[in-house]
């Protein structure tokens, strides 16, 4: 099976692809989390990426799309993933389409902006593993430290308010066509993100299940 998760960032895309990961065995493939490693470590293309994540800007079309290449090589894929966060661009899902990457459908999770702005600030994460923790909705079990590898918590650069708005922008700006682009082609999926995590998962696992059967009918 393969899907792709949209929604703004902090819509809660990152928690749902990753409890889908969990039930299906499938690997959620965030393009975030690989820039922000690449980033962590120094490499070439992270030092590219790094002044665009910091503003809260699109890391450039080509330099993704070379990553999700690499990324979908891997055995791990073989029997289906979840992409976090790609498409973003309507190139990048052009792209995925020349690449013969045929989707099952995509879900897109929706959150107001207002009630975006309000979660992030309370975003926590792990510079050392890549978890992700909420002050209020999913707290670590000490609310400091990372429940998988012991380090300290800390706010992302781009979750900061000011940030968060641009990215917000960019995300309506660039995001808005790639949701019309699987709208046409009748693969898209809307989940309504609710107050409570586990009532957006619910939707979500529904919308999962919907999705399967809608490929499964459309191979028949
Ligand atoms: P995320 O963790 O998915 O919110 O991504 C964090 C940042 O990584 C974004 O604000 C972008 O700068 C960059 N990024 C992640 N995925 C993409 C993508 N598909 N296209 C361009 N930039 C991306």
């Amino acid at each position: 099976m393969k899907m792709i998760f949209l929604g703004a960032p902090g819509a809660g895309k990152g928690t749902q692809a990753e409890n889908v990961s969990e039930k299906y065995g499938i690997p959620a493939i965030s393009t975030g989390a690989i820039i922000r490693e690449s980033v962590k470590n120094g490499t070439e293309a992270g030092l590219a990426a790094k002044s665009y994540i910091d503003s809260g800007a699109l890391v450039p079309d080509k330099v993704v799309i070379d990553i999700i290449k690499e990324r979908l090589r891997d055995d791990d894929c073989k029997n289906g993933f979840i992409l976090d966060g790609f498409p973003r661009t309507l190139v990048q899902a052009e792209e995925l389409e020349k690449l013969g990457v045929s989707i099952d459908f995509a879900i897109t999770i929706e959150v107001p902006d207002d009630k975006i702005i309000r979660r992030m600030s309370g975003r926590r994460v792990c510079s050392d593993c890549g978890a992700s923790y909420h002050i209020e909705y999913k707290p670590s079990l000490d609310g400091k430290t990372c429940d998988k590898c012991g380090t300290v918590l800390t706010t992302r650069r781009d979750d900061l308010p000011e940030v968060v708005k641009s990215r917000l922008e960019v995300y309506h700006e660039q995001t808005t066509p790639v949701k019309e682009f699987y709208k046409k082609s009748g693969k898209l999926l809307t989940v309504i993100g609710q107050e409570e995590v586990k009532d957006t998962t619910a939707l979500t696992m529904k919308a999962v299940e919907t999705g399967i059967l809608m490929s499964s009918g459309t191979k028949d």
